[in-house]
This record gives structure tokens, sequence and C-alpha cells, in this order.
């Protein structure tokens, strides 16, 4: 049974992250406008809030499922702003993400400590996956992968500790091929190239990855199978299996902002005298009053698609089909909000003296990044319609 109430431990931690990400919020502009690393005033000031994880121990079963609570946290977290994640630091990257979808126990216990970005993308190789480029061959006689290729667009890639990377033992073999393995910066042959400069959330940074012969201990395959499957016998499913999780929390990230949008064009709507109680009807209402309903409505359907992808994937589920839902819903609705509220909010929306124009440009991206809205959209429909690939591409 699905609960959607929250217990105390729930709404304890919900209200701590909250309370903490505007400690967050504050340094909002700062970044945005100097892409620089975490203010030390900020620093001091983040002492104060010890992190979340304390709280979690306290958890018991009654509580709210682990995945679903952390979208609710990374929810909470992105209110604040998307740069809260910047003194977020340990444990909170895409790849990390990846290890904990993929990683066996022990390398989970060894690298969960690291924040780890995710590398799939290449210069020939964005929205279908399986065009991976970038090898990686055993030497048997060191027991050692030698990793050659490049990435691009590596979201936390300048300031993570490792990255989690697709790269293929057989570019013959097609998807069959394709493995993920973790690297760990320092690693001779591992190089940074390139830090991107971006419409949006500057905060984290994203960067070009250079492999060159990089050579890394056989056991940082993740889920440590080293055989390539016969095509269509899971391998590449298994590394697929990673969106599961990401995809939903990647909207979640752009939920928490456009509900941030949401909750200061309310603020500004009812300062300025509109009447957004919702006992008036449809006749009797603005139609400011009215729209701003419908954007809470869309939050309101977004977040609940998260949170049921989630709750899903938590049940030992397949979510394959509500990861790409919520994610597709995710993306189109927190551009819609946001732009809505400018639209709404009218000079106050695009001026830099507030942050809404600021989330309307960081929430572009929970449409790109992950797959885009496009590609979910195929996903959906393909599953929906049980057509495979080459009936629609
Ligand atoms: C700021 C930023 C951060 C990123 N972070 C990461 C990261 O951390 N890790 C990572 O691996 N990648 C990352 N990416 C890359 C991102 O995942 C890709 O940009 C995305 O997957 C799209 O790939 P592409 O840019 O090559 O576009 P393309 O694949 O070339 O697609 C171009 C356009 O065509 C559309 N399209 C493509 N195929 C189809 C189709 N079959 N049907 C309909 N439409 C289609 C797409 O939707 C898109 O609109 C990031 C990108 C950005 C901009």
């Amino acid at each position: 049974m699905i609960d959607f109430n929250l217990t105390d431990n729930d709404q304890k931690i919900l209200d701590y992250v909250r309370t903490e990400a505007l400690v967050a919020r504050k340094y909002a502009r700062y970044y945005d406008e100097n892409e620089a690393e975490f203010p030390p005033e900020a620093l001091d000031e983040a002492k104060d809030y010890p992190g979340v994880w304390s709280l979690m121990g306290e958890r018991t079963a009654e509580d709210t499922s682990q995945s679903v609570i952390g979208m609710l946290i990374t929810m909470a977290e992105t209110w604040g702003d998307y740069s809260v994640r910047m003194h977020k630091g340990r444990g909170a990257g895409l790849g990390n993400a990846a290890l904990g979808a993929a990683g066996t126990e022990e390398q989970r216990t060894k690298w969960g400590g690291l924040l780890l970005s995710m590398a799939i993308t290449e210069p020939g190789c964005g929205s279908d996956p399986s065009l991976v480029q970038t090898t990686a061959v055993l030497d048997e006689e060191t027991d050692e992968w030698v990793i050659n290729g490049e990435k691009i667009f590596v979201t936390t890639g300048c300031r993570a500790d490792g990255v989690v990377i697709w790269a293929t033992l057989d570019r013959s073999a097609g998807r069959a091929g394709i493995k993920s393995f973790l690297v760990e910066k320092e690693t001779p042959g591992f190089q940074v190239s390139h830090k991107e400069k971006k419409l949006g959330i500057r905060a984290d940074d994203t960067a070009t990855y250079v492999f060159t012969d990089c050579r890394i201990p056989r056991g940082n395959l993740l889920g440590g199978k080293e055989e390539i499957p016969k095509a269509g016998s899971g391998g590449f499913r298994g590394v697929m299996k990673t969106f599961n999780i990401t995809r939903p929390m990647t909207a979640a990230f752009g939920l928490g902002m456009s509900k941030a949008a949401l909750d200061f064009a309310r603020e500004q709507l009812e300062q300025a005298g509109v009447d957004l109680s919702y006992t008036s009807g449809t006749q009797g209402q603005s139609a400011a009053a009215a729209k701003f309903q419908r954007l809470e409505a869309l939050q309101e359907a977004a977040e609940l698609a998260v949170c049921h992808a989630a709750w899903l994937s938590d049940q030992g589920q397949s979510n394959n089909l509500e990861a790409s839902i919520s994610k597709a819903k995710g993306g189109s609705s927190v551009r819609e909000i946001t732009q809505g509220c400018i639209e709404l909010l009218g000079p106050m929306g695009i001026s830099r003296e507030h942050l809404l124009e600021k989330w309307f440009r960081d929430v572009r991206i929970t449409d790109i990044y992950e797959g885009t809205g496009q590609i979910q959209n195929l996903i959906i429909a393909r599953t929906i319609l049980e057509y495979d690939r080459s009936q629609l591409k």
C-alpha cells in the first residue's frame, strides 16, 4: 500500500534539510555569478548543520522507505537552491547513485565516502548510450583495466573525487560490451581537460575528461562481473538499471527548485492582494489564481511520479517505465512552472534581485541530462506499446 503520510521521523528530517537549505540559498547568487568554491563565511555557517545522516540513523521500518525519503530530501535540498549541493560534498554525486544501484557490497563500503561523478556522454555518444567508444581492455599480466577515451559534460566533474564511467570491453559486441568502472582522480592517465561555461546550475561544474592508457585495478569494474554476455542477455540492461534511480533523482533536483519558485510566486501574489484560496471555484477566481493553481497541480503530479518510481524500486519491483515517466513529467513540469511563475510576476520574475530568474535557468537541464525529454517519451511509448527499438526509434 502507498501511504502518503509522513511520520514524525520523516518530518524531522525534511524540516532539518529545509532549514539547512536556506543557508545555501543565501549564497545562491554568489555561486551563479562566480562559479566559485563555497565562500568561507558560508562554510562557517554550515558548521552549525552537522548533516542529515545522524537523523537517518533514527529511522525505523514505520518510516518512509529509503529511496522515497531520498527523493524528498533531494527536493528539500534544492528548494534551498541547487548550490546547496556544493556543501553537501561527499556521497551526493550521480556516480554515487550508480554505485548504490550497481556496486557490490564491498565496493559500496570502499567508495561510498567519495564524491563520484557519472560519465556516459562522449563527443559521438549522447542520447544513444550504446554508442560508447571509450574502451576498457584487461591486462591479464598486471590485473588492471586500461581505459582510453573522452567523456564530455560531466556534472561535478572538477569537484568529484572519482567517476563512474561507461566503457566498452568490445566495440563489436555493441550494447552487450558496455560496463561501468570506477576511476579515482589522480590516477595516471586521467585528465580533467575542460570546464564548461553554462546557462544554469553554475554552482556545479561541468567538465571534460580524457583517459589515456589509464590503468585501474581489476576490482574497479562496477558489480564485479567481467564476462561479456550475449547480446540481449542483460549486460547493458544491468548498467541501464542505474537510470531507474538517477532519473527520478534528476527530476527531484528540478522539482525542489520549481517548488521554491512556486513558494516565491505565492508570497508575491498574496502581497499584491491576489486571492489564492482554493474555495472560490473556477468561476470566481482571477486568471492569476487559476494559473497559479494549475502550476501547483503540475508540481504535485510530478512529485508523485518521482515518489512512485522510487517506491517501486524500494519494493524491489521493476520501475523502468515509471523512472522515465517521472523524468519526462518532472523535466517538462519544472520548465512550465518556473516560466509560468515568471509570467505571473512580470518584471520581478526576470529581475536579478530575486532568484526566480536563476531557478528558471537552473531547471532547464532537468529535461536534458540523464536522457532528454524526447528520449524518455520514446522509452515510455515503446514500453506501453510493447515495441522494440527497431519498431520505434
Ligand atoms: C549541463 C550538462 C550536464 C550534463 N551532465 C552529464 C553527466 O553528468 N554525465 C553524462 O554522462 N552526461 C551529462 N550530460 C550530457 C547529457 O546527458 C546529454 O547532453 C544528453 O543525453 C543528450 O545528448 P546529446 O547532447 O549528445 O544530444 P543528441 O543525442 O545529439 O540529441 C540532440 C537532440 O535530438 C533529440 N533526439 C535524439 N535522438 C532522438 C530520437 N531517437 N527521437 C527523438 N529525438 C531525439 C534529443 O532529445 C535532443 O533534443 C550533461 C549535459 C549538460 C548540458
